[in-house]
């Protein structure tokens, strides 16, 4: 599919799984119901809560517009496109939805300049979701950038979760104030990566934090390092 850049600000994709492998399963339409249908049987959602779907012959159909923020993850939804793959065991997944995928994310990725990473729901939640081995399939830095000539993609084998991180504040200095700073330029505050926690990296963490819901403390801790990572 041709993938057309929402009038909204858009920094990270979230990769799902449908977590079925069912062939009746297999199109938004049946997510779709998931979601909508009143509670206790559905979510009672005004629409399915994933950007875009890819059934297993690798046909990407649209589900929510990419113009409205998703419902997909938890906490995590400003700012991002989520894509759902349709499947549960890590072998199930096809090449073809996995060519539909790595086209689909070089597409969103050239549309925002290079301004988004790709994520696993796994991220940010505690579930396994998507459950094949994402960062693989699409070359993702360890960033969850698109790796570019010459960079050093993570491999097939790590889908780990987040290391645990410090606590780090304004006068703090080390290499955790560092990768903050990485983290931050990433998203483009343009900080100086010298691993002293000064007064123009608190100003990037307090704008990060604000843009993203979290209490614009410029105390970077579990939460804002969840959001920087994620
Ligand atoms: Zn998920």
């Amino acid at each position: 599919m041709l993938f057309v850049k929402p009038d909204r600000p858009v920094d990270r994709v979230f990769l799902h799984c449908s977590a079925s492998d069912h062939d009746h399963h297999d199109d938004v339409s049946v997510m779709r119901r998931w979601h909508t249908d009143p509670e206790p049987d559905g979510r009672g959602w005004s629409d399915v809560g994933y950007h875009l779907f890819i059934r297993k012959s690798g046909e990407v159909q649209e589900g929510r517009p990419l113009t409205r923020i998703p419902a997909a993850q938890a906490g995590h939804n400003t700012g991002t496109i989520a894509v759902c793959l349709h499947g549960l065991a890590k072998e199930k997944f096809t090449r073809e939805q996995f060519a539909s995928i790595h086209d689909l994310s070089r597409q969103i990725d050239r549309a925002y300049d290079a301004g988004v990473t790709i994520h696993g729901h796994c991220e940010v939640s505690s579930k396994l979701c998507p459950v094949f081995d994402y960062r693989a399939v699409l070359g993702l830095d360890r960033f969850g950038a698109i790796a570019g000539p010459g960079s050093d993609p993570v491999g097939p084998s790590v889908v780990e979760a987040p290391a645990p991180r410090p606590v780090v504040r304004l006068t703090d200095q080390g290499p955790a104030v560092t990768v903050l700073q990485s983290l931050l330029n990433r998203r483009g505050a343009g900080v100086v990566e010298d691993g002293h926690f000064g007064r123009g990296t608190l100003k990037a963490v307090k704008v990060f934090q604000a843009a993203h819901g979290l209490s614009a403390d410029g105390i970077v801790g579990p939460a804002t390092w969840a959001s920087l990572v994620g």
